[in-house]
């Protein structure tokens, strides 16, 4: 069996990652989302083995000992972090997968799996960005100052990226997003002329 693809989805935080993600699992039902192991707190709403797994940070420094991580980095303070295991068994099955992480931890997976394909989604603009942080109520004025910051610095290294998606208009950001898939999936290298030729479909 081919394998899965491996979809890496950053950007900065209010940029609608989340959103569009979210658009993209409704309209792909098998695609395999992966959920990343945290030492924030959660937030109204949450749920853990849902949205995050909520663990604290011995416990996830035991993880990185065991190197049960495909990536993990420290964001605003928090550990945040992919666990290997599920990710690489759906990979395996066939099943694609996709990751939204932070750009330290998308630079670690680039390394370790370059066959990966990388997205940064770009928010409209700097100031809707911060509008948007703030209208999310769920951050400190500090917090959101840091993520200002941080989103400045990641806009500006995100050319090794494989496709920028502009967050303009949300149905327009999926439908681009929908299209990478697609053609990533059309690739040589992904498709199965095995299949292609033994199950019969260039043949008839
Ligand atoms: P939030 O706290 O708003 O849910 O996420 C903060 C940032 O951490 C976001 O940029 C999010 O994409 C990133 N993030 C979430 N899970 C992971 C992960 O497993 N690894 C890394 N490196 N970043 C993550």
């Amino acid at each position: 069996m081919h394998k899965g693809m491996l979809v890496v989805v950053s950007g900065p935080s209010g940029a609608g990652k989340g959103t569009i993600c979210q658009e993209i699992r409704k309209r792909n039902p098998n695609l395999f989302y992966s959920i990343s192991a945290t030492t924030r707190e959660k937030r109204v709403g949450e749920i853990d083995g849902v949205h995050y797994y909520f663990i604290d940070r011995q416990q996830f420094e035991k993880m990185i000992a065991n190197d049960e991580f495909l990536e993990w980095a420290d964001v605003y303070g928090n550990y945040y972090g992919t666990p290997k295991k599920p990710v690489f068994e759906a990979l395996a099955r066939g099943q694609d997968v996709i990751l939204e992480i932070d750009i330290k931890g998308a630079r670690q997976v680039k390394k370790t799996y370059p066959e990966g394909v990388f997205v940064f989604i770009l928010p409209p603009s700097i100031s809707i960005l911060e509008e948007r942080l703030r209208k999310r109520g769920t951050e400190r004025e500090e917090i959101i100052v840091k993520r200002m910051q941080m989103a400045w610095e990641e806009i500006a290294n995100c050319d090794w990226y494989d496709y920028l998606i502009l967050n303009d208009d949300l149905e327009t950001a999926v439908n681009d997003l929908e299209a990478v898939l697609t053609a990533e999936k059309l690739k040589p290298k992904r498709v199965n002329y095995r299949v292609l030729l033994e199950g019969g479909v260039l043949i008839r």
